[in-house]
């Protein structure tokens, strides 16, 4: 389809489709086939006035909303994702690549959060507390701050959205959502079935952008109060600086470099399957993805045969085609990050195991595919062992125990994921003790994060947040302490006493 024909899309400010105030547009590109799917707004710092204006109109009706109220509303955008989940999977793959099972994946996760935020609407928990004095009643509760903005990537289109746009909302703020550039067109249809699920106009507003513009206005905007941010360490620690200027909540969740410990006692085709669908899975574009396999000298040799094998047979091509295993990366600017970095791994003296390379068999010319591509002789320190390469590319690292595998693990700027493969329990136990990142697994991947427990990473990887359970209501609600004196005199809070 040429750009002439794709379809063009609006932002969605103050319950009203509009497109930008300059009237400019952007393309959303198939990275399988170059095809444009669509053009989008190419909104600039007044259509995110406009939109922040909207949201702060509507907060103080929305705030007065009972949180269990609010909560029916996220529980129908929740059911109307079931009843949407295969189209919306089918786009997210034209989309941004990834394989539909994945995709469906994707969704499932946004519908997950929604039932599990729909659940908390019930709960946001406060508690009481006896007071020091007589006749006086103390609790605590949590409040809403005001106008949220949403800065995601295009990774997980709908997911990583849904884990902060939901929360927000039931906590009572309004949201101010820019998508990634990749991915616009996930993002509306997810702020569509708000729309259609009733919630009042102005409480969820959408504008697609550039990051430079439309996302970083959204940051400087006088009237947001809190930032919640998924991207590139780069990026969300200029905006952690700008927010920390202007005296806002930032909440971010960036980089990753994951491993995964493998023990000679593990069940290797069990290392084999999940590592293969960790280090490839998305094309290896999760910030969780298992980047380095820290493999015991004494499994080494079965466990990179084993590796290398699957590597050489997984199939690329097109996300929507049934027997592909592995899709494109996102566009040729991250292809040649990709590329950029094996040369940087093969400078090192890394040893290029397998892949390594742009692959452009037949309709695979047309789009943006990596051979998975795996590294052996990796040691500590290297440059392909300490940054995020975001791509379908893992290092072996050998090492000769425990100890010296968990002190790899932790020697890098990040802290999202680790995993440990063992049969061992003595071993998982300490190793789980030891590991300093937010998310550990026993005999699994680095992959597989659950809604319900918190996700986030130490160091660089965040600044102390979580999203996903209970813990991302903090992100978005303020503690309010309440005393209430019945005594009908003046007590003294520390002053009253012998
Ligand atoms: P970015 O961090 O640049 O983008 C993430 C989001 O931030 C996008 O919505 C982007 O908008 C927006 N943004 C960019 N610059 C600004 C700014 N100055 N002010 C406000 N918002 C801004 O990541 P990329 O998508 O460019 O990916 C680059 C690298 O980041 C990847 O190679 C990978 O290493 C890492 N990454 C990590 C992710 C993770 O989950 N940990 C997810 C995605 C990327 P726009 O899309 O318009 O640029």
């Amino acid at each position: 389809m040429s750009a002439v024909e794709a379809a063009t899309y609006k932002n969605y400010i103050g319950g009203q489709w509009v497109p930008a105030r300059s009237g400019q547009v952007m393309e959303s590109l198939n990275p399988a086939t170059g095809a444009v799917l669509g053009l989008v707004p190419r909104s600039g710092p007044e259509d995110v006035d406009a939109a922040v204006q909207a949201a702060a109109r509507a907060y103080p009706g929305w705030r007065k909303v009972p949180a269990p109220r609010r909560a029916e509303i996220l529980f129908r955008v929740a059911e109307l994702l079931v009843r949407r989940k295969e189209d919306l999977a089918r786009l997210m793959t034209q989309e941004m690549g990834k394989v539909l099972a994945e995709t469906r994946g994707d969704v499932q996760e946004a519908i997950d959060m929604g039932y599990f935020i729909a659940g908390e609407g019930r709960r946001l928990h406060g508690y009481t507390a006896p007071s020091e004095m007589p006749h006086k009643a103390a609790y605590c509760v949590r409040s809403p701050l005001g106008v949220v903005g949403v800065i995601t990537p295009w990774n997980f289109p709908m997911a990583i959205p849904s884990w902060k746009i939901l929360p927000a909302l039931v906590c009572g703020n309004t949201v101010v959502f820019k998508p990634a550039s990749y991915t616009p067109l996930l993002g509306l249809k997810f702020v569509e079935i708000f729309e259609e699920a009733g919630l009042p106009a102005g409480v969820l507003n959408i504008v697609t952008g550039p990051g430079g513009a439309a996302g970083n206005a959204l940051v400087e905007h006088p009237l947001v109060r809190v930032i919640s941010f998924t991207g590139s360490t780069e990026t969300g620690l200029g905006l952690a600086e700008k927010c920390g200027r202007l005296g806002k909540r930032i909440s971010l969740e960036m980089g990753g470099k994951n491993a995964a410990i493998v023990l000679p006692d593990a069940d290797l085709q069990l290392a084999e399957d999940a590592l293969i669908w960790s280090a490839f899975g998305t094309t290896g574009q999760r910030c969780t993805a298992c980047s380095r396999i820290i493999v015991h000298q004494d499994a080494r040799k079965d466990l990179t045969e084993r590796l290398v094998e699957r590597a050489r047979r997984l199939r690329l091509g097109d996300g929507l085609l049934p027997a592909t295993e592995v899709g494109p990366v996102v566009s040729d600017a991250q292809l040649a990050r990709v590329h950029e970095y094996v040369q940087i791994g093969q400078g090192e003296g890394a040893r290029l195991l397998v892949g390594g390379k742009r692959v452009t068999d037949g309709d695979l010319a047309r789009g943006n595919f990596y051979a998975p591509t795996i590294f052996d002789e990796v040691r500590p320190g290297m440059r392909i062992e300490q940054e995020e390469i975001f791509g379908p590319v893992t290092d072996l690292i050998a090492a000769g125990s425990l100890e010296e595998a968990v002190k790899i693990v932790n020697g890098t700027p990040y802290g999202l994921s680790a995993s440990i493969f063992t049969r061992d329990v003595n071993a998982a136990m300490e190793a789980i003790a030891d590991i300093e990142t937010g998310i550990v697994y026993v005999n699994h991947g680095t992959i597989g994060a659950e809604v319900h427990l918190p996700f986030g990473g130490t160091k660089q990887t965040g600044n102390g947040h979580r999203e996903g359970g209970t813990q991302v209501l903090d992100v978005f609600s303020e503690w309010k302490a309440v005393y209430i004196d019945y005594s009908g005199r003046l007590q003294r809070a520390q002053i009253d006493r012998d």
